[in-house]
């Protein structure tokens, strides 16, 4: 490593680092004697916070002002890695479906689908491996999660415009991984059709010759109550969340709507929540150890910074249509920008929801490893160490009531 440090990076860039290569003993700045490696790199404590080596990735993608792709039920626009290079763990897509449209039936073979529908109202049905198959209506507020190659179908409902955010476990969902029953049907012979359904060749002339993927036909009729009379082998584990029914986690700062496997039973792989952040609050240093963060931003201005270690960092201002991605361990923060609430929809490629809050390590610390980890003084440290509350409260020039 350090070989490559010396041919790849010009002199003036290890200048901070204070190199000895001595077989068997090193000396520290302070004379000290390290006896058990043949190789020492120690690092000054004159090095600058930031020596960057490579550039961060980006990390936002303006969705809301990508071309819709237009059907005749509806349109769509996406963001994957093709477009969004760090995105390998999650993508996303902004669907809208009007009364009647139908997202036609569909599988993902690399990714499960975790979806929040912002506005409007929405009939999904799906089928397992079991045949199980459920009918269900979905609203403002509501999650739905399908396993990954689990199939299913999404249609719009009652009198106004559908809208949903579809979030996949892989930036690779897209392209090759879609499968559609029309595209299928379009690609197989009738007469294997026919073999298949027990009926005549002739019955298949008038299905589609490519795939529909949205169409428009009638707005479907309410639901009789539970169980649906169509439903007649229900899952044992429910596929639809109601997550804005929830009690959120409150604080001075703002709101927090979690719902990860140990609500949802059935979401083993995905997890997320909707965070509303008052005007001038922040959402605190933090990270998550197992998953990536895909960010969709819904209402107001925020903005957030990553921390992606060895000095790098990336700040980028969000609004209403972007999305923000965070990999998996990189710290970050989020800031209220304007005197709008901001609401923000997370969602993570974990079943168990997991975070590290800064503020809380430290407090958890004893003082004197922090006192020698930053060298500043013990009455600074004292007031480090408050513990976390998920939300810092509103400091701005307005002032916002708790
Ligand atoms: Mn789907
Ligand atoms: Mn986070």
């Amino acid at each position: 490593m350090l070989r490559n440090l010396l041919t790849t990076k010009s002199l003036a860039a290890i200048t901070p680092l204070a190199c000895m290569l001595i077989s068997s003993s090193a000396s520290a700045e302070d004379g000290y004697q390290y006896k058990m490696q043949s190789t020492t790199v120690t690092r000054s404590s004159a090095t600058p916070a930031s020596t960057p080596t490579e550039e961060m990735p980006e990390i936002k993608y303006e969705l809301g002002k990508q071309p819709l792709h237009l059907h005749p039920g509806g349109a769509s626009n996406e963001a994957t890695i093709q477009d969004f290079p760090i995105s390998k763990g999650l993508a996303g897509v902004s669907m809208f479906l009007k009364p009647g449209g139908l997202r036609e039936l569909h599988w993902h073979a690399n990714a499960a689908e975790w979806a929040y529908v912002i506005a409007g109202r929405c009939r999904i049905t799906i089928i397992d491996p079991e045949g199980h198959s459920e009918i269900k209506d979905f609203g403002p507020g509501d999650v739905w999660y399908f396993p990954r190659g689990h199939g299913h179908s999404i249609q719009g409902m009652g009198n106004e415009e559908c809208h949903f955010i579809l979030v996949f476990d892989s930036g690779y969902f897209s392209e090759f991984a879609t499968f559609s029953a029309s595209d299928w049907l379009a690609q197989t012979p009738s007469e294997v059709l026919a073999k298949n359904f027990g009926m005549s060749a002739s019955a298949f002339a008038d299905f589609p010759k490519k795939e529909v993927y949205i169409s428009q036909g009638p707005v479907p009729q309410t639901l009789p109550s539970e169980p649906p009379p169509e439903s007649e082998n229900p899952p044992p584990l429910t596929h639809q969340f109601h997550l804005l029914s929830k009690i959120p986690v409150v604080t001075a700062g703002g709101s927090m709507t979690l719902v990860d496997q140990k609500q949802f039973p059935i979401s083993t792989t995905m997890s997320g929540a909707i965070l509303k952040m008052k005007p001038y609050a922040m959402r605190q240093l933090h990270w998550h150890p197992n998953a990536d963060e895909w960010q969709y931003y819904i209402k107001g201005r925020a903005r957030m910074t990553v921390f992606g270690s060895k000095g790098r960092k990336i700040t980028r201002e969000f609004g209403p249509g972007d999305v923000g991605y965070v990999p998996m361990g990189n710290g970050h923060y989020i800031e209220t920008v304007g005197d709008q609430e901001c609401e923000m929809l997370a969602v993570f490629n974990a079943g168990d929801y997991q975070e590290i809050s800064l503020s809380e390590w430290l407090a958890k610390t004893p003082k004197q490893v922090l006192e020698t980890n930053f060298g500043v003084a013990p009455s600074i440290i004292d007031s480090l160490r408050k513990g976390s509350t998920l939300f810092s409260k509103p400091t701005g020039p307005v002032s916002i009531p708790n």
